[in-house]
């Protein structure tokens, strides 16, 4: 199928844009202190789930009949842990149920601790056309502080690996912020992860979420978090260092290489659609999904949802349909997360509102004070402005509620 049209700012038309499949692997082989993901490191029940994946898709894929899909996401968890006997076999299915565009762009997020070079190359030969490597620091005190299962030099090699496997879109997620951590420190990782090229970063501050181990450790004052000003120059730091180094800041927590002539040919297709309220459908335990305002999830639960779908029923644990106001206040701040910011033109035909003439004041101080660029037909916010995302966003909204 062609690809649909594109606006001249490279965003796609409401109407056209095309969907996103994202495939959830619930399996890791521990799990790290800081993570809220849904995953088990009961592997015994890998065969039951991809019997089940399988299933679901045959129930799903017939509501999206009418749907073109130009991404699928193996996310988790730990997607590598699956054998690319295993990816490809989803893989073929997907595409055998699912109407994907020719260029698709097949993501598959890699724990450093379980891929080699052979392990690549199969997920290459399987039809992965992207590797997301969760390295989150190249220093052998942070990763054990992490609580993963990989060391500083198999993080080197992973990358190198999927390299020589073929890959030439790689990603390398990085995780900031950690207890302590100095400019220097995360600098160092930064340079390390830049001498390795690869197409694009995700820097992620590390976070306390309710439920995990570390939130726990916080509150009981066993781990101290990185006061927020010092976590602001980190998250400076990350912008001016990648960006003097060709990244484009194009998303809170996400860099893309430059490419001449093609400035956003290395975004992540995938994820922009969580940002951009583009439609996607996800498979397996915890997965959302999200089309024409409702929103969906699965069981997050792996038992239950093998049951469910045992028993020819769709696992979903829940829905919502966003009302007005929940989609304007989503569609400030996922707008404020991008680079290109918040279209006013799309914003204001959309809700019914003038966008400047209902936040002139707020908008007008953003300005003066740096935080945010003003145009006539886009509101962005400045690297500085991002540091107060959840404040500004908040505000916008007031005025425009
Ligand atoms: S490997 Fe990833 S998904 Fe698994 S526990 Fe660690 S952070 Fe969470």
């Amino acid at each position: 199928m062609p690809p649909g049209p594109v606006a001249k700012d490279g965003s796609i038309p409401a109407a056209k844009k095309t969907a996103g499949l994202y495939i959830h692997v619930p399996f890791c082989l521990s799990k790290c202190p800081y993570c809220d993901f849904y995953s088990v490191t009961d592997l015994k029940r890998k065969d039951a789930y991809l019997a089940s994946i399988l299933l679901e898709m045959e129930k799903v894929s017939a509501k999206w009949a009418d749907t073109a899909f130009d991404s699928l996401y193996f996310g988790g968890g730990t997607p590598s842990l699956l054998s690319p006997f295993e990816v490809e076999k989803l893989l073929k299915t997907a595409e055998n149920r699912f109407r994907f565009r020719k260029d698709v762009e097949v993501t598959l997020e890699a724990n450093p601790g379980t891929v080699d070079r052979v392990r690549l190359e199969g997920y290459k030969t399987a039809g992965v056309n992207r590797i997301v490597i969760g390295v989150q620091s190249f220093s052998l005190k942070n990763l054990a502080f992490l609580g993963r299962i990989h060391t500083d030099t198999e993080a080197e090699r992973a990358v190198e690996a999927a390299r020589r496997a073929g890959f030439d879109n790689i990603g390398i997620d990085l995780i900031f912020g950690l207890p302590g951590q100095s400019k220097g420190q995360w600098l160092a990782d930064l340079k390390k992860a830049v001498r390795m090229d690869p197409a694009h970063l995700s820097c992620y501050l590390l976070s306390y979420a309710p439920g995990t181990i570390f939130f726990a450790s916080r509150a009981s004052g066993i781990i101290t978090a990185l006061p927020q000003k010092r976590q602001a120059v980190l998250f400076l730091t990350a912008s001016e260092f990648l960006e003097k180094h060709g990244y484009l800041h194009y998303e809170v927590s996400n860099y893309a290489r430059k490419l001449s002539g093609r400035p956003d040919a290395l975004r992540s297709r995938h994820n922009q659609k969580y940002w951009n309220f583009s439609p996607y459908a996800g498979l397996g335990p915890g997965a959302h999904s999200f089309r024409k305002n409702r929103r969906w999830w699965n069981l997050k639960n792996i038992n239950a949802y093998v049951d469910q779908i045992a028993s020819g029923n769709h696992p979903v644990g829940g829905w919502e349909r966003l009302s007005t106001s929940q989609q304007l206040m989503e569609a400030v701040y996922l707008g404020l997360r991008k680079r290109e910011g918040i279209d006013i033109r799309d914003f204001d035909r959309r809700f019914g509102v003038s966008f400047y003439d209902c936040t002139s004041k707020t908008a007008a101080r953003l300005g003066q004070e740096g935080w945010a660029t003003l145009s006539f037909d886009r509101f962005c916010l400045t690297r500085r402005g991002m540091l107060h995302l959840d404040d500004i966003a908040q505000a916008l909204v007031v005025g425009l509620s």
